[in-house]
């Protein structure tokens, strides 16, 4: 702390991000990562005249990149907005939209960022407890609000609401703008990009940080009814007009193109997922079901802060979490099946 600072960044109790630890022979389950490479396609990117070409800012409104997602979810490009990972999108719709008398409201537990951004910009916002199967009520959030934002799947519980139980809510909240995000929902939830046309104040974040496998390269993505757009273009070009650089701009454009790679990944961590929700299972602990490529599980053989531990001494890295809720839960990220086995095997071992 030094009195330099600004008042409220003294006050301030940023995100923690997973560590990125480099320690060889790391089984890394701890930022829910894809274990795949990105499209092979990507490797013939990196031309010479893409080199020669970082001179050159880029397209500070990722137009190519935002034809390229329009048409594949069958919207406008004007209704695609294009970000540095889909947490600079959050960011900016945290500022559009949700700085209102009313309080912006989320479950109590979900994406621990969602309190930082309403600390930062000076949000006022209200916590809506899950139920006791961990599952978001919508109902609960059937009352004035300045706004509403949810993780579908949430994270890190994994579990999905159905795309008619959305859909519900919006025809009961049309005021104000709902944040649907969607870092996780290729693993099995169904996306509401189909519904942006008829709900205006619909918003769907989605990250190519996980299905898509481009995590390092940091984008996102945001589809909705053009004027909402609009008003995230007001944020962006008032903070940072070029969040995309020119080489992730082209890597996001080739995750979605090759969508046959895209398929074939995500297919792989859920049949990776299923197997070991039923390993995790029968040795004894118990597993929410999960609609995203991690799993949030409790030990019922030990403490689960001391099972994260232990399995770290074993190069293993898995996210355990405080907040008294859900102190007893480790959220482990779907690998490789080889990876999966080990830890399955060394669990064996640990119990
Ligand atoms: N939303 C949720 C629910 C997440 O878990 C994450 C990943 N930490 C993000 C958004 C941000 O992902 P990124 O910035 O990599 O797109």
């Amino acid at each position: 702390m030094s009195r330099l600072w600004s008042p409220l960044i003294r006050e301030l109790e940023p995100y923690t991000p997973g560590e990125q630890p480099q320690i060889d022979g790391l089984i890394k389950l701890n930022t829910n990562e894809s274990p795949y490479p990105p499209s092979p396609r990507i490797r013939a990117l990196m031309t010479e005249e893409a080199i020669a070409k970082l001179r050159l800012y880029p397209d500070p409104n990722s137009k190519k990149l935002k034809n390229t997602v329009a048409q594949y979810y069958g919207v406008k490009p004007a209704q695609i907005f294009a970000g540095n990972g889909s947490d600079e999108i959050l960011a900016l719709t945290f500022m559009a939209f949700f700085q209102q008398d009313l309080p912006l409201l989320f479950p109590d537990i979900t994406y621990s960022f969602y309190t930082v951004y309403c600390q930062l910009f000076r949000i006022n916002y209200e916590q809506i407890p899950l139920k006791s199967d961990f599952t978001i009520n919508l109902a609960d959030y059937v009352k004035p609000n300045g706004g509403v934002i949810f993780p579908n799947p949430n994270a890190p519980t994994a579990i999905g609401k159905s795309l008619s139980q959305i859909e519900e809510f919006l025809q009961k909240n049309t005021e104000s703008v709902v944040v649907v995000d969607e870092a996780y929902v290729d693993f099995g939830a169904q996306t509401a990009t189909g519904l942006v046309n008829q709900y205006p104040n619909l918003l769907v974040i989605q990250t190519l940080s996980k299905s898509r496998s481009l995590a390092g390269m940091r984008v996102g993505i945001a589809i909705g009814n053009e004027l909402l757009i609009e008003a995230l273009d007001r944020v962006k070009n008032s903070f940072n007009s070029y969040p995309l650089d020119r080489l992730a701009e082209t890597a996001a454009i080739v995750a979605f193109e090759d969508e046959n790679y895209f398929v074939e990944c995500k297919n792989n961590i859920i049949t990776t997922r299923d197997w070991t929700i039923s390993q995790l299972e029968s040795l004894g602990f118990s597993v929410l079901p999960s609609q995203a490529n991690f799993v949030f599980a409790k030990p019922n053989f030990r403490y689960a802060s001391s099972l994260a531990q232990e399995l770290r001494e074993h190069k293993i890295l898995v996210r355990h979490f405080s907040n008294p809720k859900i102190v007893d839960y480790l959220r482990i990220t779907i690998g490789t099946p080889e990876e999966m086995r080990q830890v399955i095997d060394v669990l064996k071992k640990l119990k």
